[in-house]
């Protein structure tokens, strides 16, 4: 009999993987918690929340006893002209715990199109109004907003991108904020805003860039500039949403508030695809007319999934509770620790922390960059350690699902300092 790696290399084509001289796909077999199993019983440290979207841990009984009860009674059924009551429930909810304007919730099913329905949002808003001025969109250089097209447009142009340059819509990209760039970044916002329609942003964190981090109050500045001249504003918060940056979304940190809101990753508790775009009322009332061409025509086979929907219920409900607003302070409180202990490291240079993310660049003669060759013998490395933390170039990262303990974590930072002494 093969095994399941043969079996793999025979049929599967991964994401973001060069299949030349790829390592075979490590089998895993069963998860629990933090842990993933392999199938030799061995257990790997989950410490970069598979992807990003595991937030209670793995093979969560409550999530599993929803989406179980929820399958028996409803499991799927077309969202144009019907509703049921897991979407229903989960819209009220969320609205409950988003910024004050956000109105309207529109479900699709996983991050890139939950931009796609943001753009597409914002874009029309202007053409519903009459407006054919407000064209532009304006985003930040080393964005990342997903793969698809339009997603891609307005994701720095980068490696990722490259084959497909020729084919993307043209975006004004601006560099992230800081105390010299700040004046005039607004200033250009200011003199240009009469072209503009949107601007979209990862609030507080650039994930795929590398964890960048940028300050609340200069995005404050530059969303009053968007507000200043009725840019819509967009806030991607595919991967900070739902608890990662220490508030419930990291737009909670902000003065000033966005017109549209993404979400995916962490909504369903990392267990099934969920896109989710939300919006205020003036977004809303520009598509709400007698006229059809007005309509937002978009729409995914599996919106609003009752399944999906019945596990983002019961995972906000979880991540509403004091035990995981406490687990997730902790480990900020960890993180905080472990920074003072490494920072001055000769290896570890911009060491940086926005709730339960901490990410530092591994010092290297050669530049930060995703292809950097220490990238692979990092990943190796804290493999072998029974840990899964997947750089991103010479960028090392934690951002850990909510039920890791401090031990767990500990044992996390000490395979990292003895690696900085070995490696
Ligand atoms: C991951 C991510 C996306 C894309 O989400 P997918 O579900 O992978 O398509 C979009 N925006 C941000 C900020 C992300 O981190």
């Amino acid at each position: 009999m093969q095994s399941l790696q043969a079996k793999d290399k025979a049929y599967i084509w991964h994401p973001y993987t060069q299949m030349k001289g790829a390592l075979p796909a490590l089998p895993i077999t069963k998860a629990e918690g933090i842990y993933l199993y392999q199938e030799d019983g061995s257990k790997l440290i989950d410490a970069i929340s598979s992807w990003w979207v595991n937030i209670h841990g793995h093979a969560h009984p409550e999530l599993a006893k929803v989406v179980y009860k929820q399958f028996k009674t409803l499991e799927h059924i077309i969202f144009a002209g019907f509703t049921h009551p897991p979407a229903v429930s989960f819209a009220e909810q969320i609205l409950k715990q988003l910024p004050h304007e956000q109105a309207k919730v529109f479900y699709s099913d996983n991050g890139s199109t939950a931009v796609e329905v943001a753009l597409k949002m914002a874009i029309q808003h202007w053409r519903n109004l009459g407006n054919t001025q407000k064209v532009k969109i304006l985003a930040f250089q080393d964005a990342y907003h997903g793969d698809t097209f339009g997603a891609m447009s307005v994701s720095g142009r980068s490696l990722f991108t490259e084959a497909f340059e020729s084919y993307l819509f043209e975006v004004e990209f601006i560099p992230l904020p800081n105390a010299s760039n700040i004046q005039n970044l607004v200033a250009k916002i200011e003199s240009e805003g009469s072209a503009i329609a949107a601007f979209i942003f990862e609030p507080l964190v650039l994930g795929a860039a590398g964890m960048l981090m940028y300050e609340a109050k200069y995005l404050d500045m530059l969303i009053a500039a968007c507000k200043s001249q009725s840019i819509c504003t967009i806030a991607d918060e595919v991967m900070t949403g739902f608890g990662r940056t220490g508030t419930l979304f990291a737009s909670l940190q902000l003065t000033i508030q966005p017109d549209i809101m993404c979400f995916s990753k962490g909504i369903t508790g990392g267990a099934m695809p969920m896109g989710l775009t939300t919006c205020n009322q003036m977004i809303f009332d520009s598509f709400y007319s007698d006229e059809k061409w007005k309509t937002l025509y978009h729409g995914h086979s599996f919106t609003a999934n009752p399944l999906a929907c019945s596990l983002a219920l019961k995972s906000l409900e979880i991540l509403l509770r004091p035990s995981t607003q406490m687990a997730i302070q902790e480990i900020i409180q960890e993180h905080t620790n472990f920074i003072m202990q490494i920072e001055t490291h000769p290896k570890v240079k911009n060491i940086r922390q926005c709730g339960t993310i901490l990410a530092f660049e591994w010092f290297t003669d050669t530049d930060t960059s995703y292809l950097n060759a220490i990238r692979d013998k990092l990943y190796t490395y804290f493999l072998k350690k029974g840990i899964i933390l997947r750089p991103l170039g010479n960028i090392l990262y934690i951002l850990p699902p909510y039920v890791i303990n401090r031990d767990e974590l500990q044992y996390i930072y000490q395979q990292i300092q003895t690696a900085l002494e070995e490696l």
